[in-house]
């Protein structure tokens, strides 16, 4: 029997192992089955090349409890180690720069446990003493123990094992008991090693008998050995997806589309990624992409290796050449992750076009449920989203959909404005914009429906891309206004009717909560409204945008300013216009007077004056001036508001606009109906 150290330079690496390695304590097992899974791949190679000529035989791994011994032992019938293997490859660990890596990244156990081929030590963060049998299948090989406690110190000696292979033995430690229960090795089983290339077994199965379940003697087998992703796309079925998705999220609804990945060169990656249908967001954190490795589970978090809006994604990704132990900055700046990462975005936009090309029902089907995905990828990734401008839909209000192409040339010679900018109209509601929707629809207008949860930041993105494209929501403002063309009515008030319909309008608009109002006139057809309420696009959006961002979320509480916009082409418009002018002719006749000769008053004086310097004098009877125009001015609004009072049709007409919009509630509603009933007697 010889004794020796351990070959590292740092003098004890294993109370480093255990004690900053503790959150990841259960990688040891996918480590070892790894290892056993790679002996066995060995040996059939070398099988399969000639060099090895004996019986293959049985080449389970297989992973055995013992709970009186208090072992646990991972056997394979792979190539087996000599005695000159175990001290090249166990003792003799190569760990150049030990000290300084391991005060770098002693919070990450991943990263000294691949960096530097420390898989089969992380045994001992779970055990006392690590024992391992092996036979080596070179002709006349001897078998070998080697023996190690936790210290640096090793022994090792001739072995018993018979047949070609190692065991490696636990001695589980007394704070790693739960490594003995079969219940948590098959949990860890099936999470690490369930698509592992050689047959893992572990217990047996069981069978419900007497009331109970109990063991069998059929051996449980805990992988697929085949796994979906490794085969060519020629071999599966659709069900064949389906079913392989079903496995890895069970309980979800069918996927909508699924991607196989498989490359060689320049890197080696396969895969299938799915689109999931998505129900709801604790779904999207919960059922995430799985990461392999030589089809062993290295992780669920795949930051960095995919671009971010991919991550609503599902399924596997199996590559080699992703640096699996290193800290995710390093992840990002690596050139080959970079590379899979802008590879697996390219292979995505491939099918999402082709699957638009080939079907395009089917796609349009399904835009709703691929449409956030989709759309996020667009905001965040400039590659994806100009190839996204192939694929991706808008949706009309009637539920036609268009590329952005075609949608750019139905809508481009109805919709260009008289600054040649294209103006697309969308609603975010398409129940409570109704009224303003039916009335772009009835100037030819086509309506966007962009109700999404990114849509209004699609909405900027679309607007950044395209310099001459303008996007407006329907209420944003009177028809005829929300794209101005040259012929535009013109607005036919006198001065003095402006003056009565504001005020007329204005001192008739009820309280809303959180709402200001102010009142306009356009001039448009007969057929329209006589008054709409309009809200600004822009301050809408601003508002929108900052309740969205937090910090910002007093804008969200700031009221929202309408327009009340009065249609002067309205036949009940013109009538009141004509009734109420008529009617306060004579009231406001002197008022008038006096605003009109006072101003011209102030003028005059200030016109004498050359330096902008006034007299005393002059700066008193300025002040006087003016003080009499704000006075009549006052007046002559008490006098419209008195009149306004006596014409319920101007309050009537204000409350349609309001109803219309949802805004009308509570007592005002009650006076309307009231109000109502009162109108329509015979
Ligand atoms: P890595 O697997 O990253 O090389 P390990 O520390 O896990 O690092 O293993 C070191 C070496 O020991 C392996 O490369 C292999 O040559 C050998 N080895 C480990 N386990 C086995 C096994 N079950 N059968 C044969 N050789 C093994």
């Amino acid at each position: 029997m010889t004794k020796g150290t351990i070959g590292v330079t740092t003098e004890n690496i294993f109370p480093v192992i255990k004690k900053f390695l503790y959150s990841d304590h259960e990688i040891f097992l996918r480590e070892l089955v790894s290892n056993a899974v790679d002996a066995t791949q060995k040996l059939r190679t070398l099988s399969s090349c000639g060099e090895f000529k004996g019986e293959l035989g049985e080449l389970d791994v297989r992973v055995t409890i013992d709970t009186k011994a208090g072992t646990l032992t991972v056997s394979d019938s792979g190539i087996g180690m000599t005695a000159e293997d175990v001290d090249r490859y166990i003792n003799q660990i190569a760990f150049s720069g030990a000290e300084e890596f391991l005060s770098k990244y002693k919070e990450n156990a991943n990263s000294i446990i691949g960096h530097f081929g420390l898989g089969f030590y992380s045994a001992f963060m779970v055990s006392k003493k690590v024992e391992i049998n092996s036979l080596s299948y070179k002709e006349g090989a001897e078998a070998v123990r080697w023996s190690c406690d936790g210290s640096p110190e090793y022994s090792m000696e001739k072995g018993d094992r018979a047949t070609r292979g190692t065991d490696i033995i636990l001695y589980i430690d007394d704070d790693s008991k739960e490594f003995l229960e079969q219940a948590r090795i098959d949990a860890l089983l099936k999470k690490y090693c369930r698509f592992l290339p050689v047959r893992v077994i572990s217990g047996k199965e069981q069978e419900w008998k007497d009331g109970k379940m109990v063991d069998t003697d059929r051996d449980k087998v805990v992988n697929a050995t085949g796994p979906q992703w490794m085969k060519k796309p020629s071999e599966l079925t659709d069900d064949d997806y389906r079913k392989f998705y079903h496995e890895l999220y069970p309980g979800q609804d069918d996927p909508l589309f699924w991607i196989h990945l498989n490359v060689d060169y320049p890197f080696t990656l396969t895969g299938i990624l799915y689109f999931p249908k998505i129900k709801n967001e604790f779904e999207v954190t919960k059922n995430r992409i799985q990461l392999y490795c030589n089809q062993v589970y290295v992780t669920d978090s795949v930051e960095g290796v995919v671009p971010e809006f991919m991550m609503l994604l599902q399924g596997v990704i199996d590559s080699p050449d992703i640096p699996l132990n290193v800290s995710r900055s390093y992840l990002q700046s690596d050139a080959n992750v970079k590379k899979i990462s802008s590879y697996i975005t390219k292979k995505v936009s491939q099918r999402l076009e082709e699957l638009f090309k080939s079907d395009r029902k089917n796609y349009e089907e399904k835009w709703n449920d691929i449409r956030i995905f989709i759309e996020y990828g667009m905001l965040t990734d400039e590659k994806f989203c100009d190839a996204a401008m192939k694929f991706a839909l808008v949706e009309d209000t009637e539920h036609h959909f268009y590329t952005l192409e075609e949608y750019k040339t139905l809508t481009e010679p109805n919709q260009t404005d008289k600054d040649k900018t294209l103006v697309y109209l969308y609603t975010t509601d398409p129940i409570g914009q109704y009224n303003y929707i039916k009335a772009a629809n009835d100037h030819g207008y086509s309506v966007l429906l962009l109700d999404g949860r990114l849509d209004s930041h699609f909405v900027s993105m679309l607007e950044q891309k395209n310099e001459h494209l303008r996007l407006v929501r329907v209420d944003s403002d009177v028809v005829d206004n929300l794209i101005r063309k040259e012929n535009e009515h013109k607005v036919e008030l006198s001065e003095t009717q402006r003056t009565i319909l504001t005020t007329l309008f204005s001192s008739q608009v009820p309280e809303v909560e959180k709402s200001t109002f102010v009142v306009s006139f356009s001039a448009l057809t007969a057929a329209d409204q006589p008054i709409v309420v309009t809200q600004n696009e822009y301050s809408r959006r601003m508002k929108d945008m900052a309740a969205l961002q937090p910090g910002m979320a007093f804008f969200g509480e700031m009221p929202d300013s309408y327009n009340l916009v009065v249609n002067t082409g309205a036949d009940i418009i013109k009538k009141i216009t004509e009734v109420s002018t008529a009617a306060l002719a004579d009231a406001i006749k002197p008022y008038e007077e006096t605003i009109a000769n006072n101003n011209k008053q102030v003028s005059d004086i200030r016109a004498k004056s050359k330096d902008g310097k006034l007299s005393p004098e002059d700066e008193q009877q300025c002040k006087d001036l003016e003080a009499a125009i704000t006075e009549a001015r006052t007046k002559q609004e008490d006098a419209i508001k008195a009149y306004a009072a006596t014409v319920p049709q101007v309050r009537q007409l204000i409350d349609i606009a309001l109803l219309g919009n949802g805004l009308l509630k509570g007592k005002d509603l009650s006076a309307f109906i009231a109000r109502s009933v009162e109108l329509i007697k015979l």
